[in-house]
């Protein structure tokens, strides 16, 4: 139904720009689309025009019939259509199958509905450019969206989950709360954290830092970049150069810009000889890495070029292992759920054909972690033989206020740096022994979780991750001595507190306040100063009754340090 509808679009679209060209219309999730090449570009505006005509011909209901011509006959057919003889050249077949409803004749396999009235309820969304076969250096094409369903009823849901999904996009609600900015002339996929961002990242650093001390991890600090010889010993240069950057020349040797914290991990591991009374390390690291992706991919927060991961690397003997791999979900749950996650989905990776390390450690490995994900009753799904080839590992996706999955944890078993970096330990029987090492991100990268955060929470940050957690109003100038003296006692607690002191009235900055989802405002006027109380609002309008500032303070403090 929804290639069909694809259909009924070229048509129409055809009958408005009869000098159009057109290329390829397949069913997407949840809709369609379709590339033209046309005279003009697109507006919004021929959307609705085109919709029309869309829906006469479904009112039509012309059949949808089906055909096999000759390669002879369709190149004839499609004389003036250069993009279907681009694809008529490479049906290796004889016979080419087309499509007719209508006046309008496609190239096409099928298989399609009856007629044009079983579409029943579409909507076109979106145009765009989109290159010929995908490469830039072949001609920009015009390519409309649409989505198609069985009902209205399904179309409107489907149109109000976007709708929803607009309005908790990170890259809007990024810009209006002044969050973050990815300025073109920095390049693609490189962020700057502007105040606000930046106080709730260091917000959500502070407590990581705090947590992971707390679990046995000490935090490692390493360079941004490392001689060429370094990720030739890693592997790096052999299995993930397309990943890095070109190196850097320094003195005649070449430096690459760090995908990976790992290897220097390994160096610091490498640094003395180990004894096995010294594991499990934990070594953590917020690690900035860069990495390639196609600046097609790129967005916003979601996919970028430079990240910072919330790295770590488990290093212990083979008794060490199981309990390692318990703690560690454990952590990783216990970090998710402070964030207001709590549907997950786990994806468990085994042991692929190219695999290196003995077996009976990945059995162990993969056991451990299986063992694990039931233990925390966690729907997961096993990919078999999906892991990397050095070694199992379990991904953690978090589900999102509209259903998407988002990776966050990964917990990775790795057979293949330990040989390389020739690591060891000298155990109880005094002889030397290769450690498991396992890499895991608990919140994945900073910049993906933060964009995650952003739209789960729709802007509006519990007061604990909030930038600004209160607002003070003066109702008028002689109420701003006291709105300060509320000011410095909530500063003096540590409470992120601001006076909207500027000649505005009262309703504006209240407005305002709310615009910035500020979890708090107190409004101070006559009653406030003479009684020494505040009246406080809640961002979504909720008049809280008057009561003494200093507790006010003590419910504010309470519900930041148990991080409401
Ligand atoms: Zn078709
Ligand atoms: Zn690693």
């Amino acid at each position: 139904m929804r290639h069909s509808a694809s259909h009924v679009m070229a048509e129409a679209v055809l009958s408005i720009f009869p000098e159009a060209k057109f290329a390829i219309g397949p069913a997407i999730e949840d809709g369609f689309y379709y590339d033209f090449e046309l005279p003009r570009p697109l507006t919004p505006e021929d959307l609705p025009v085109i919709e029309q005509k869309m829906r006469e011909i479904i009112k039509a209901d012309l059949p949808f019939s089906h055909r096999e011509i000759t390669k002879d006959e369709a190149k004839k057919l499609f004389a003036d259509q250069p993009y279907k003889l681009e694809l008529i050249d490479e049906i290796t077949d004889d016979k080419v199958g087309i499509y007719q409803q209508g006046d309008f004749i496609d190239l096409c396999r099928g298989p399609h509905v009856n007629s044009t009235g079983e579409i029943k309820a579409f909507k076109l969304t979106s145009i765009a450019g989109a290159y010929w076969r995908g490469d830039e250096h072949n001609t920009m094409l015009q390519r409309i969206y649409g989505v198609a369903f069985g009902s209205q009823d399904e179309l409107d849901q489907y149109l109000a989950k976007i709708e929803e999904a607009k309005r908790r996009d990170h890259r809007k609600l990024g810009r209006e709360l002044d969050l973050f900015l990815i300025p073109e002339e920095i390049g693609g996929g490189l962020v700057i954290y502007t105040p606000k961002g930046g106080r709730i990242r260091t917000v959500i650093e502070d407590f990581w830092r705090q947590e992971h001390f707390a679990n046995g991890y000490e935090i490692l600090y390493t360079p941004h970049i490392g001689l060429s010889k370094l990720w030739d010993i890693s592997g790096h240069l052999d299995f993930y150069k397309e990943n890095m950057y070109s190196p850097i020349t320094i003195d005649e040797q070449e430096y690459y810009l760090k995908p990976m914290n790992c290897p220097f991990h390994m160096l610091a591991y490498k640094s003395r000889t180990r004894s096995y009374r010294e594991l499990p390390l934990r070594w953590a690291e917020l690690g900035t890495v860069y990495r390639y992706e196609r600046s097609g991919v790129l967005s916003g927060l979601m996919r970028v070029r430079g990240f910072t991961q919330d790295d770590a690397h488990i290093i212990c003997t083979p008794e060490q292992m199981d309990p390692e791999v318990t703690e560690v979900l454990r952590f990783s749950l216990y970090m998710l759920h402070t964030f207001g996650f709590d549907k997950f989905k786990v994806y468990l990776a085994t042991r692929p054909a190219d695999a290196v390390g003995e077996v009976k450690r990945w059995e162990d490995a993969q056991k451990a972690l299986r063992r694990v994900i039931e233990e925390n009753n966690l729907a997961y799904e096993v990919d078999e033989g999906g892991g990397a080839f050095y070694g199992p590992k379990i991904d953690i996706k978090i589900e999102d206020a509209l259903g998407r999955e988002w990776q966050a944890t990964t917990i990775q078993f790795d057979f293949n740096e330990p040989e390389r970096f020739d690591m060891l330990y000298v155990g109880a029987d005094g002889k030397e022994h290769r450690p498991y090492m396992i890499h895991r991100a608990l919140l994945g990268s900073w910049e993906r979780f933060f964009g995650l955060l952003i739209e789960h929470y729709a802007g509006a940050f519990p007061t604990w991750l909030a930038p600004v957690q209160v607002k003070i109003i003066p109702v008028a100038d002689r109420h701003l001595e006291y709105a300060k003296r509320i000011l410095d006692e909530m500063k003096g607690r540590g409470i992120r507190a601001e006076v909207d002191d500027r000649s505005e009235r009262m309703n504006l900055k209240i407005r305002q306040a709310q615009m910035e989802k500020v979890p708090y405002m107190i409004v101070a006027g006559d009653k406030e100063v003479e009684g020494n109380t505040v009246a406080v609002r809640r961002r979504n309008g909720e008049q809280l009754p008057p009561q003494p500032l200093a507790d006010f303070i003590e419910v504010l403090i309470k519900e930041i340090s148990s991080r409401q």
